[in-house]
């Protein structure tokens, strides 16, 4: 698989990129926004390492100090405003030059075929606008 080149993971901190929501909050070397792609779930964010960094074992001690309880913020905020009952996180790093952790919430609402890691493999129709995937993302930003 071959690595993002120009960055999109940089030019999407640098402001450049279009994700609903915009960038979120940065902390500890991280930013947080919503998914950079066509997502089917409300509140899917994502935490990218803001230098290059592709997996845990490239991010300093500084770094990984601060993701862990971030990203447990992160998932308590989508628990508390989106009624997720459970967070998934998966970090794969195939595509992208930066670390990044999906933080993706599962609601009571979530279709069992987009339910673990098939949240991946939404179908077109299931995508949902970019209103609602802003709102989400706001909204959860606003309880951190
Ligand atoms: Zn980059």
């Amino acid at each position: 698989m071959s690595i993002a080149d120009p960055c999109t993971a940089c030019e999407l901190l640098l402001g450049r990129g279009r994700v609903p929501g915009g960038l979120l909050r940065r902390e500890g070397g991280f930013a947080l926004h919503a998914l950079a792609d066509a997502s089917p779930i409300p509140g899917w964010l994502v935490l990218t390492s803001e230098r290059h960094a592709r997996a845990w074992y490239d991010l300093a001690p500084a770094e990984l100090a601060a993701l862990g309880p971030l990203a447990a913020r992160v998932m308590n905020a989508q628990r508390a405003v989106l009624g997720a009952e459970h967070v998934y996180a998966f970090a794969i790093g195939d595509a992208l030059r930066h670390f990044h952790l999906h933080l993706v919430p599962r609601t009571a609402a979530t279709p069992e075929r987009l339910r673990g890691r098939r949240c991946f493999e939404g179908r077109p129709e299931d995508m949902l606008g970019e209103d609602a995937l802003a709102a989400a993302a706001r909204a959860v930003a606003a309880a951190l």
